[in-house]
């Protein structure tokens, strides 16, 4: 190899719970590309959530990951949906450099079999919040969920709010492996978010997906999008869900498998992991800023006991450490 030219062969080594930002100079695309194993797993059975919820909140996980993991310094990115579907909450909270917690409330009683992410979720909207510290202001970006599923959520996010084209692919799945007792059950996802970056930003024109209520006989607002932008949205269609969550085929083999023809350079791998970030410091404060009916309320059995939605950790206080008079 020569050293001069900083080019190697796509390591085989595959990384989970990273993310691998990229980039392919020649198309002037930008993209990360996430692979969730132990992680995701940890988020999801610690509440044992039936399989088409796991997977539902496996994707929210997966978008949280790439949003997130682009984050400066101490940021935090909140995806939350609020729908009126079984599933009528997900909350995935991403605290940079790389923790993250998530949980999803739903109706078991609803749950019918057969029913995919879009029908879970049902219509209502999904905000995205972006918190860069005490210092910055805090950014939220709201879009509808019209009986779309996440990726879709995420695209029409893009195309109002930041304006840059962007193509997001998700994956979450479940893997049989071989133990000593029989074969183990793990989740294991993946996700790619690709993004087209030109220097002259009249090339990053993006047609308009929805062309709203013009007067019938108008002529259609035409944009033609960039060959560039064409070429990479054609190659991140072509990634099938098998290959993002394939626990065997590393980020890197996958990448050149995609972009190997123009030449694509991929950046050091972050970590993500699962952590919550409660503590009993955090929950006492929450419960001294209730007010005292609602404390005493909360006695039972001579004792207050909070449970983090999060992580499932209990926390118990006297009725005197909890500020019960
Ligand atoms: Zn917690």
């Amino acid at each position: 190899m020569n050293p001069e030219s900083h080019v190697r062969a796509p390591s085989p080594i595959p990384v989970d719970d990273a993310v691998l930002p990229f980039e392919v100079g020649a198309l002037d695309l930008r993209g990360r590309l996430t692979k969730l194993g132990p992680a995701l797993d940890e988020l999801l059975t610690k509440h044992d959530y039936p399989a088409p919820v796991g997977k539902l909140l496996g994707e929210a996980i997966v978008l949280t990951t790439l949003l997130g993991s682009a984050l400066k310094f101490d940021g935090r990115f909140i995806l939350q949906t609020q729908t009126d579907g079984p599933v009528s909450l997900v909350i995935v909270d991403y605290q940079a450099p790389n923790r993250m917690r998530a949980y999803a409330r739903y109706d078991a009683a609803r749950l019918a079999p057969g029913l995919d992410s879009a029908e879970l979720l049902g219509r209502g909207h999904l905000a995205m919040t972006i918190d860069q510290g005490p210092d910055m202001s805090r950014y939220q970006g709201l879009v509808a969920l019209d009986g779309g599923n996440l990726e879709d959520a995420a695209h029409e996010y893009f195309l109002r709010s930041e304006q840059i084209p962007t193509r997001v692919r998700i994956a979450v799945g479940e893997e049989w492996r071989g133990g000593e007792d029989g074969p183990k059950h793990r989740w294991r996802a993946g996700g790619m978010l690709l993004q087209f970056l030109p220097k002259a930003p009249e090339r990053a024109r993006q047609a308009d997906l929805h062309p709203g209520d013009a007067p019938e006989g108008s002529a259609a607002h035409v944009v033609a999008e960039d060959d560039a932008w064409i070429e990479g949205q054609s190659l991140i269609q072509t990634i099938e869900d098998v290959e993002l969550i394939d626990p065997d085929l590393s980020g890197e083999r996958l990448l050149y498998r995609l972009f190997h023809e123009r030449g694509v350079r991929v950046f050091a791998n972050q970590p993500v992991q699962a952590k919550c970030s409660c503590s009993r410091e955090a929950v006492s404060s929450m419960l001294a800023s209730f007010a005292a009916q609602d404390r005493a309320d909360m006695v039972k059995d001579g004792k207050v006991v909070v449970t983090c939605e999060f992580c499932s950790s209990v926390y118990e206080f006297t009725p005197q450490e909890a500020g019960v008079e």
